[in-house]
Formats: structure tokens, C-alpha cells, sequence
């Protein structure tokens, strides 16, 4: 590289780094936030829970609901549950084999009074909602109460929601939304599932 180009390279860096630190100094506020993680790409629960282990990492108090049906097995809520860390696991039989929407209503239903009560806990900093979507999108759980719990959260706390097709409230509500967006996916290729890497 010549002199030249290194004192230009030097100036974009510097002026780069004034805009960064402009906006870092404007950005003030202190509050919690919720996050949406959603699309139909891989990455969504394990982003969920690797803020999770972040938050733990640094002493902060997490819950989290699982709104999966059945009991699987989940590394992270194994780690998770050895740091004290609570977790109400929805599991209901799956619809297709049980066909007993009432018995998964009801249990949505369950699953969402222990998040309301952690939702509404000023102890907690922060909860994590996953695979919450479904139950908006089978109607299972009333999107508006749902979004009233989360706008009255205790204003520190932090939420994390995962999920497929994220209901439009949530998403107008939330502060940061991601969409993970397949490209590839190994079980497209015939891979199975695999212990440590899909659950
Ligand atoms: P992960 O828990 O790995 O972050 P996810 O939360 O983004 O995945 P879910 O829709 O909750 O995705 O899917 C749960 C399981 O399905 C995981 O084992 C994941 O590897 C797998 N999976 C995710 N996306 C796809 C996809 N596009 N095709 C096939 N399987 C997928
Ligand atoms: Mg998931």
C-alpha cells in the first residue's frame, strides 16, 4: 500500500469512527427491549438461548417459556436449568398424533399464565417466549392480551420471542427483529437431526 493510499485509508477510518461514536453517544436510553427472532431459517431458538447464556454469563436473571409440544430434549435448557435458570416446557402431544386441540389449547393456556407472571416480574431481567408464534398463529393464545403483557412489562426487563411468521402486533411492538432466511438446509440433503447441532 502506498503513502498515499494509506493516509486516505487512515481518514475513512477516522471519519468512520466519529460517525460511530456519534451515534453511540446518542443512543442514551436504558430500557428493556424485546427481540423478535423469526423466518424460516435455522438459527432462531439457538440465537434465543445463546442471549440467554450471555445474560446468565453476567449475573442477570432469565425464565424461559417453551411453547413446544412435547417433552424433547434441549441442551441449552439442560445447561440452562444447572444455572438456576426456570423453565415451564409446554409439551403437549403433538396435534397430528393426539388430534385433541382442546388439550393443547389448554395447555397453551398454561404455558402463557406462567409467562404473564414472569412477564410481570420486576426480578426478572430477562424472559425468552420460545416458538410463541405458533400459538398466536393457531389462535390458541389472544394476540392482544399477549401484546398487552409485553407493553407492560417491568421496564428493564427484556424479552426474546422465537418463532416462524411472527404475528404483525408482535412485530410493531418489538424493538429489534431479525428474520433468519434459509439458504441451505442440511436436512434438505437427507441429514438427520443431530444432538448438540438441531436440538
Ligand atoms: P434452532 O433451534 O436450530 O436455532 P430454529 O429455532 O431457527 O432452529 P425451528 O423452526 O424452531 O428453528 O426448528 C426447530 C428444528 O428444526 C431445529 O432442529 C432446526 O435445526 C430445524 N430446522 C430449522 N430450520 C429448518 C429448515 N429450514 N429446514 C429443516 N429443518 C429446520
Ligand atoms: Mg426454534
Amino acid at each position: 500500500m502506498s503513502e498515499h493510499d494509506k493516509q486516505k485509508h487512515k481518514q475513512r477510518m477516522e471519519a468512520q469512527k466519529a460517525r460511530i461514536d456519534e451515534r453511540v453517544a446518542q443512543a442514551q436510553e436504558e430500557r428493556g427491549i424485546i427481540i423478535v427472532l423469526t423466518g424460516n431459517g435455522k438459527g432462531k431458538s439457538t440465537s434465543g438461548f445463546g442471549t440467554v447464556t450471555r445474560a446468565v454469563g453476567h449475573g442477570l436473571r432469565c425464565a424461559v417459556v417453551q411453547f413446544v409440544k412435547g417433552t424433547w430434549p434441549c441442551g441449552e435448557r439442560d445447561l440452562l436449568l444447572q444455572h438456576h435458570v426456570p423453565f415451564h416446557v409446554m409439551g403437549t402431544g403433538f396435534t397430528w398424533e393426539t388430534q385433541d386441540k382442546d388439550t393443547d389449547i389448554k395447555a397453551a393456556t398454561k404455558a402463557w399464565a406462567q409467562a404473564k407472571e414472569w412477564l410481570a416480574d420486576p426480578n426478572l431481567d430477562l424472559v425468552m417466549l420460545d416458538e410463541i408464534t405458533y400459538m398466536l398463529s393457531y389462535k390458541y393464545l389472544d394476540v392482544d392480551e399477549v401484546v398487552q403483557a409485553l407493553k407492560n412489562r417491568p421496564r428493564n426487563q427484556s424479552v426474546i420471542i422465537t418463532g416462524r411468521a411472527c404475528h404483525r402486533a408482535v412485530i410493531d411492538i418489538a424493538d429489534t427483529v431479525s428474520e433468519v432466511r434459509p439458504q441451505k438446509h442440511a436436512f434438505e440433503a437427507g441429514i438427520k437431526a443431530q444432538k448438540g447441532i438441531d436440538w
